[in-house]
């Protein structure tokens, strides 16, 4: 699948589109979930174009990857759910049909907050 300029989180990077902004740097962009399914619920996307966390895995650049698990730490422990600043908290992020993927730029969703429960229900 190629990448769509138009989905939503290419608008929000965009700033065409408001958001709750958790945190930002040269390679991520975090927000509140508009629809929180969590006391917590966050969104970590990177800057980059990428459709997938298989897209990504294929085309991004070292620096690009390190930065994404970075900005997911870094978000995990503004929001204190991180190990060191919280309880633990759960990384999801959704691929393609199968997996359950409505927006195609990968983001990864951070739930925490609460006792998130079963991996799969
Ligand atoms: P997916 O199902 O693709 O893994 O998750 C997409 C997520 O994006 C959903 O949890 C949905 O609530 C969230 N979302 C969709 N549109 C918007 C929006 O305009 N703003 C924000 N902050 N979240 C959105």
């Amino acid at each position: 699948m190629s990448y769509d300029n138009n989905n939503i989180f290419a608008k929000i990077l965009r700033g065409e589109i408001p958001c709750k902004k958790i945190y930002e740097d040269n390679y991520v962009l975090s927000f509140h979930d508009i629809n929180p399914q969590k006391k917590i619920h966050a969104l970590v996307i990177p800057k980059g174009k990428y459709v997938d966390l298989d897209d990504f895995s294929q085309k991004a650049s070292p620096e690009e990857m390190v930065g994404l698990l970075k900005g997911i730490n870094l978000v995990a422990k503004k929001l204190s759910i991180s190990v060191d600043t919280g309880k633990g908290y759960r990384a999801l992020t959704n691929i393609s049909e199968h997996g359950g993927q409505e927006v195609p730029h990968l983001h990864f969703h951070l739930f925490g907050g609460e006792k998130i429960g079963k991996m799969v229900e």
